[in-house]
């Protein structure tokens, strides 16, 4: 089936065309400035990417010009939108509501609205793209995916925080997680090259610019490191991960600031960057440590050893792991990271095969021989995860 995905952010939305059979890409792209000016970029894997400046006063513009472009005689893809099947929609929170992808209608609606106060940036951005789409395609079938779905599994001694338990009760307030279609995605994929067994413990260390673990059992999370919203869990490009909630009442106290302006701090100037000074990109913290920029180096030991400590943490929660998988940006690339995080880990089973690490962006087994524990890096196909579910939802 052909299924469009669209993920809608504030002022941007993400698309991609392509079959969920297969995982075929037909055409992919980007708006920008949605609610400024509005730019496109659209590409057609073997043409020349399309740049165009388009009005785009709000998300029914963008995905207007998304349309328009896919059925451009010269620059499209396809002949009428006739031709997309359904939408899928990547929609950050799905609280306690979701635990599975879910056909859009009213009801699905009214219950992602009820969880905006849990995703207030990216849920109010979601229904947008999700709004416009149904303006424009009336009769296509949409589908909502959830971040937080996949993590749903996890028993209430993961999930519930140690504060009073009517927070819980009246608020909602527990540990949810994200990046559940990554996850979700490649433990799958794990388990498959583990040969299926019957049972299987699989940790997902999912590190990109935002990153975060999760603990998987026969395929249903058991524990992640994020929390009611992403900042939780290890240092990552700009986000703190966890903190001491001292640290706000100090800081706050010491510079005027409101709790707007901390939590400001915490996601966007924090993390590797926060340590190094230098920058939130790992090959740029690379480059300045292999040159002698000590702060660049504490950064990149900092997070390798809050990740090796997560390790530790759900191996010990899950009586034992069979395999490691490594994803997204910094896990699919970064040869270094990888070797760095799984230093030491010998004594629980894990050995690294250096030579099979010198692996970029594809799949591939790098434990060593004789290794109890596999370590796999494993491309994450998030879009892939929801042209599947799309379609399945479709089909029935
Ligand atoms: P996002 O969370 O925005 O989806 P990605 O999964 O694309 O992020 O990951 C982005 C991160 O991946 C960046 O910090 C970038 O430095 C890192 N990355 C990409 N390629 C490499 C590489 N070769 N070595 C180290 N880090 C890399």
């Amino acid at each position: 089936m052909k299924i469009l995905i669209i993920n809608a952010g504030s002022s941007s939305l993400k698309y991609q065309f392509m079959e969920s059979e297969g995982g075929q890409v037909f055409a992919k792209g980007l708006c920008e400035r949605i609610g400024i000016d509005g730019r496109l970029t659209h590409k057609v894997p073997g043409r020349e990417d399309v740049k165009q400046d388009i009005p785009m006063p709000t998300h029914g513009e963008a995905i207007q010009a998304v349309l328009d472009i896919m059925t451009d005689p010269e620059k499209g893809v396809i002949r009428s939108t006739d031709e997309i099947a359904a939408v899928g929609h990547r929609v950050l929170h799905g609280g306690m509501a979701f635990t599975e992808s879910c056909i859009i209608d009213d009801k699905c609606i009214e219950a992602i609205k009820k969880c905006i106060p849990l995703g207030p940036l990216h849920n109010p951005a979601n229904l947008m793209g999700i709004e416009a789409c149904q303006k424009i395609m009336p009769n296509t079938p949409q589908v909502a995916v959830f971040d937080t779905a996949f993590h749903m599994t996890m028993p209430p001694k993961a999930y519930i925080y140690a504060i009073p338990y009517e927070y819980y009760e009246k608020d909602d307030v527990r540990r949810y997680g994200f990046h559940g279609t990554s996850h979700r995605y490649v433990s799958a994929r794990a388990i498959d090259l583990l040969g299926n067994p019957e049972h299987s413990r699989v940790i997902c260390c999912h590190l990109g610019n935002g990153s975060s673990l999760s603990a998987v059992v026969d395929g249903k999370c058991v524990d992640t490191t994020m929390g009611l919203g992403p900042l939780a869990g290890f240092p990552m490009g700009t986000r703190s991960g966890d903190v001491d909630a001292t640290i706000l009442e100090y800081l706050m106290g010491r510079y005027g600031y409101d709790i707007k302006e901390m939590l400001n701090i915490l996601n966007k100037k924090s993390g590797v960057l926060g340590i190094s000074g230098v920058s939130s990109d790992f090959r740029d913290l690379d480059e300045a440590a292999a040159k002698g920029n000590a702060r660049a180096q504490l950064a990149l030991d900092k997070f390798a050893y809050e990740v090796r400590k997560f390790i530790g943490a759900y191996a010990s929660a899950m009586g034992g792991v069979d395999a490691i998988v490594f994803t997204a940006g910094v896990g699919e690339n970064s040869t270094d990271m990888r070797e760095h995080i799984c230093q030491g880990l010998a004594y629980m089973g894990v050995e690294m095969d250096p030579e099979k690490n010198k692996v970029r962006g594809r799949e591939a087994d790098v434990s060593a021989a004789g290794s109890r524990v596999k370590i796999f890096v494993i491309p994450t196909n998030e879009e892939l995860m929801i042209a599947m579910d799309t379609a399945e939802l479709c089909k029935k």
